[in-house]
């Protein structure tokens, strides 16, 4: 594996459907079925910056694997997207050349139909939910206790979807009664269901591991011919959640997360909040990289290194 960081993803051999701010979708011969690409893309405040944290693919695509896996065996009748981990070995489908870039940052999924929300759920009061609780005491538009302070565990955790905004644009928060409208009655209730159960079992699990999931974000497919709902794309990555160290965490003030919030502090301290084509200095990859890679270890029990050996 490659120290440099991989920004774009440098496959020829197959068609791309879409690429999103950090993923290249590919569409494999059997039409069914995608390569999920993870570059080492790393995006602020919906911008995307101009260099990249070499091995967050790889982080990224091994967590949700384990994911996939945890949350299967936790959560009755979960569906989800995920196949594989191995890129197809066909030479004809993906050039040998390919093979390398793609091992460990790719895996083969289900093409499904996407809902257009995010399916967010949160156990803690905190980003912009705590800046509305603490105005109206409402999230997303949802009444809420009163007296919660910042960053206090909410007394269930709660669905609070947005809208999924186009590549450039910004997600809105939303009630789930206009998630409802998005998505359609029939499958409205289930995708709050299923963000609520994955939501549950994943925060128990990580919690065993000294990690608080204070909120993240889900997505969910439909397979038009069986009519069956899927949880798609990452799943409860630094990228898509909002990590704190449970042995750190203290109610009343805002937390340290293993995420983008070096890079997020770095940002808005420079001015450079939403600015196009702004590089990373060294240390600021540096204690990000450090970030996903505690994360990883801690919630897999392996390290990066370990996991990728294994692979073959
Ligand atoms: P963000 O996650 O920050 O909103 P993004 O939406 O630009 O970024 P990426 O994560 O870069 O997206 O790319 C993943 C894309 O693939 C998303 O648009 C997601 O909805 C889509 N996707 C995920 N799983 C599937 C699937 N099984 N079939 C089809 N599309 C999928
Ligand atoms: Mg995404």
């Amino acid at each position: 594996m490659s120290s440099e960081a991989l920004t774009t993803i440098p496959l020829t051999s197959l068609t791309r459907l879409s690429q999103g701010k950090v993923r290249d979708l590919f569409i494999l011969p059997d039409g069914q079925t995608l390569l999920f690409v993870t570059s080492d893309r790393i995006s602020a405040y919906d911008v995307i910056l101009k260099n990249g944290i070499s091995s967050k693919g790889h982080i990224l695509t091994l967590l949700s694997a384990k994911w996939f896996q945890v949350l299967s065996s936790r959560v009755p009748g979960l569906k989800h997207h995920f196949l594989s981990l191995t890129p197809p070995p066909a030479p004809e489908v993906v050039a040998p050349e390919e093979r390398d870039m793609l091992r460990g940052r790719s895996m083969i999924v289900r093409r499904l139909k996407i809902f257009p929300i995010e399916a967010i759920v949160r156990g803690y009061v905190t980003g912009s939910a705590w800046a509305e609780y603490e105005k109206d005491q409402t999230i997303h538009g949802l009444a809420q206790t009163a007296g919660l302070s910042r960053c206090e565990q909410l007394p269930q955790p709660i669905y609070t979807p947005s809208t999924k905004a186009e590549l450039g644009d910004k997600d809105i928060n939303i009630s789930p009664e206009q998630a409802r409208e998005i998505v359609g009655d029939q499958y409205a209730s289930r995708i709050e269901e299923l963000a609520l159960a994955c939501y549950k079992a994943g925060a128990a699990y990580a919690e065993e591991r000294g990690i608080i999931i204070a909120d993240t974000k889900f997505e969910f497919g439909l397979d038009e011919e069986t009519d069956e709902i899927y949880l798609v794309d990452e799943v409860l990555t630094p990228d898509s959640s909002r990590f704190w160290s449970k042995a750190d965490y203290q109610v009343g003030r805002e937390q340290d997360s293993f995420d983008k919030q070096v890079l997020r502090n770095w940002l808005t301290s420079n001015g450079l909040k939403g600015k196009e084509g702004v590089a990373m200095p060294p240390e600021v990859v540096e204690k990000t990289k450090g970030r996903y890679l505690e994360v990883y270890e801690r919630l897999t029990g392996q390290t990066l290194e370990e996991a990728l050996k294994n692979l073959d």
